[in-house]
This record gives structure tokens, sequence and C-alpha cells, in this order.
């Protein structure tokens, strides 16, 4: 069994990073598995060196050593470097040209947000398939004015999976997902492409993340079908970490980055704290990470998003 961690380094660690990096490790330890970590550096705008390094760091720091480390590279050599990956995305992007399931999409920002457009469950409107059936004459017109994005054909049936905390999850996938980018208009590889090609690449077979990606493991599982991945991990999805006025915790909240908790509490009671948060353990006390390993169960994590103001 092999889980991971797969983040984006676009900023320093916040605890809702630093929960879900906790959580997928026990969760791959307890059942005898292995832990990868995986730098999600497509965005080449908004990720940095210097904050892989970082959250390299912070990692160790908390004790969490991934089964890839490398000594040679400074702990992680570079083909767990997404940006390091574009080879195995465009083969498997070809796959899915050559079966016919990719098309030019020109549409603008504004054009993709106009109020009509029915919205999927993460807020991003669903594609109307506007540029579906444009001619020959139409794209050469249009290439003109801008490059387009690669969207991936989403059929009319509906996908289901077991989420290993949440339960049976259902959607209908073009009337919920619509056709979805899977290339950006600046040749970038979209995450939902990425993520499958690597998860699959790298045989995990356990993905913990926060309940907000559920939608889209529906992206994912097709994704999955069309590149002909036969092999399925199971996915586990988390409560999200909010903070008190009910916002989703953001790499710009000072008072939760792993800066700010690495002044104000040891490694210990920074694990403790995370599972009490998320109600493995019912009072909040230090916890090594061996202790962490026999306290954790899925069972007793919670179901509801939670709250948390009193770091
Ligand atoms: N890079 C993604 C993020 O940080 C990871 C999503 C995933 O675990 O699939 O949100």
């Amino acid at each position: 069994m092999r889980g991971r961690f797969a983040p984006s380094p676009s900023g320093r660690m916040h605890l809702g990073n630093v929960y879900s990096a906790l959580l997928s490790y026990l969760s791959a330890k307890k059942g005898g598995g292995e832990w990868i970590l995986r730098i999600e550096d497509l965005d080449r705008q908004r990720c940095k060196k210097e904050y892989s390094a970082q959250l390299l760091e912070d990692l160790l720091w908390l004790g969490l050593k991934w089964d890839n480390f490398s000594e040679a590279s400074g702990g992680l050599s570079g083909e767990f470097y997404q940006s390091n990956r574009d080879s195995f995305y465009i083969n498997a992007f070809d796959l899915l040209c050559e079966k016919g399931l990719v098309y030019d999409c020109f549409c603008s920002r504004a054009d993709l947000f106009s109020a009509s457009a029915p919205h999927a469950s993460d807020g991003s409107p669903v594609y109307s398939g506007k540029c579906r059936n444009l001619s020959e004459s139409e794209k050469s017109l249009l290439y003109n004015k801008r490059l387009p994005a690669k969207r991936i054909i989403v059929e009319e049936k509906s996908c289901s999976f077991s989420d290993g905390h949440y339960g049976n999850q259902v959607c209908q996938l073009s009337r919920d997902l619509g056709d979805f980018v899977i290339r950006r208009s600046d040749g970038n590889f979209s995450y939902q492409l990425a993520v499958v090609v690597d998860d699959a690449l790298m045989g995990v077979d356990q993905v913990v993340r926060g309940r907000d990606l559920i939608s889209s493991t529906f992206n994912q599982l097709y994704l999955y079908e069309k590149l002909d991945f036969h092999q399925l991990p199971q996915f586990f999805h988390l409560p999200l970490l909010l903070s008190a006025d009910g916002r989703r915790l953001s790499k710009r909240d000072k008072d939760t980055d792993m800066g700010f908790l690495r002044e104000n509490f040891s490694g210990e009671q920074l694990i403790g704290k995370i599972l009490f948060l998320c109600g493995c353990i019912e009072k909040e006390e230090s916890l090594s990470l061996e202790e962490a390993l026999s306290v954790f169960d899925w069972e007793k994590i919670k179901k509801d998003d939670v709250f948390c103001s009193t770091l």
C-alpha cells in the first residue's frame, strides 16, 4: 500500500496543509504502507523553489519522513517534482487526443463566468461546450486572437465512488463537471491531468486529502478510465479546517502558517493539536508520532468541518 502527500509550494505550509500531511502519513503507515511525497509545482508563476525547500524542512521538523527520501538530492529527487515531468503528461495528453477526446477552447474567463453558467460544487462554472463543434475556419480566426485551452469531452453518464471516510459519492458527469481543461492556454497541464498521471505511475493506492477535492475526484476517475489506468486508488477525504469566521485556512493567514506554529509549539504539541482538532483524541495533549499512530483511527475522525479558532 502506498499513500502520498502532494502539496503545491505556493507559500509556507499552513495548519491545513500540515494536517493533510500528517493524516495521510498516519493513514498510510497505520495500514503498513509507504508514504511518498510529490511536489505539485506545475504553476510556474506561483510555485517557488524556496517554498519547496522550506516545505521539506517543515515536514522533517515534524518528523514526517517520506519513503522516497533521497539524501543525494537534498531530500527529494527531481522526478518527484511535477515541473520535471512534462514528458509523462505529454504522453497522456497525446493518448487522449488520439482517442478524439480533446478540443480547443477559446473562451475567455468572462465567457466562462457569464451569469447564466451553472456552477459545479466547487464554484467553478460548468462549461457549456460552446467550442466543441467549431469549424476549422472558425478556429483559425480565433487563433489570431488567443491561444486555446484544451478540454476533454465528458460523456453523459454517472460516476460514483466509495469514499473511505464520507461513503458513497455520485455525480452526473456532463451535468456536474462538464468538459474540463486538461491543458491550459499557456501550455501547462492542469492539476487534474497531472495528478492522475502521477498517482497512477507512482503506484499510489491511497489518496488522503481535504474534502474540497471530492468533486475533483470525479474528474480524476474519468481520466483514469480514459487513460486506461485500471488500478484505482482508494480515496479518503478529510473535513476542512476553518478559521473562526468560517473561511478555509489560507497561506495568507499568518497565525496558522508553519513559521508561527514552529515559534509557538513543539512538533509533539502540534501533532497532538491536529489529532485533537480532527477528533482522534478527546483531550489536547502532546503526542509523539508513534503515539499518534496508535491513536489514529478513521472511525474517530469528524465528518463536519472543524473550526480552529483557539490555537
Ligand atoms: N497539490 C494539490 C493541493 O495542494 C494536491 C491535491 C491532492 O492531494 O490531490 O491542493
